[in-house]
């Protein structure tokens, strides 16, 4: 009898990147992870210019992908960690400033809280360089702990903080 295939989960990731050429690291990340052999990219938001939070650095480039994996939530988690790693983030200081970063944000309709990982991504409402590029990409998506869709989320938070839309 043939192997019964995993299931296929669609997933939302946050990117972003203020230390080196932002944008080629958000692309090449993008790259990478779709070359793994139980991942595919759906499609990417635009590129946002955004205002750093927390200590004084450079500005942001953030965006959003959807993805489509048979990978579980951590092992999906496990592979953003290790891309960081591949890109070289460095990590000086807590929200301090990263050649890259990645968060997973959405794994199907699955609320997840373990140590190491919570799904969704317990800051998504207070992020307008999280709402603002997802909800580009997949606005009908019920982010389920609030049950609201990205869009409305989105819409009542607004775009504070967001300074450029690249194209
Ligand atoms: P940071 O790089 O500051 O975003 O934090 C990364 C750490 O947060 C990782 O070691 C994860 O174990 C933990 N974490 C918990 N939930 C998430 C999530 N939804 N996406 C990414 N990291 C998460």
């Amino acid at each position: 009898m043939a192997p019964t295939p995993a299931a296929v989960t669609r997933a939302a990731i946050a990117l972003g990147s203020n230390i080196g050429d932002s944008a080629s690291i958000l692309k090449d990340a993008l790259k990478a992870l779709d070359q793994h052999p139980q991942v595919s990219l759906v499609r990417h938001s635009s590129w946002y210019r955004t205002v750093p939070v927390g200590p004084a650095q450079d500005d942001f480039l953030n965006g959003c992908a959807l993805l489509e994996t048979d990978l579980a939530a951590d092992a999906l988690l496990e592979l953003l960690l290790s891309t960081e790693q591949d890109f070289g983030r460095v990590r000086l200081e807590h929200w301090g400033p990263r050649s890259l970063d990645l968060d997973l944000i959405l794994y199907g309709d699955q609320v997840i809280s373990s140590d190491r990982l919570q799904v969704p991504h317990p800051r998504l409402a207070e992020r307008s360089f999280v709402l603002t590029p997802l909800a580009e990409i997949a606005p009908e998506w019920i982010e389920p702990t609030s049950g609201k869709t990205i869009s409305e989320l989105a819409s009542q938070l607004g775009e504070d903080g967001i300074l450029q839309r690249i194209t």
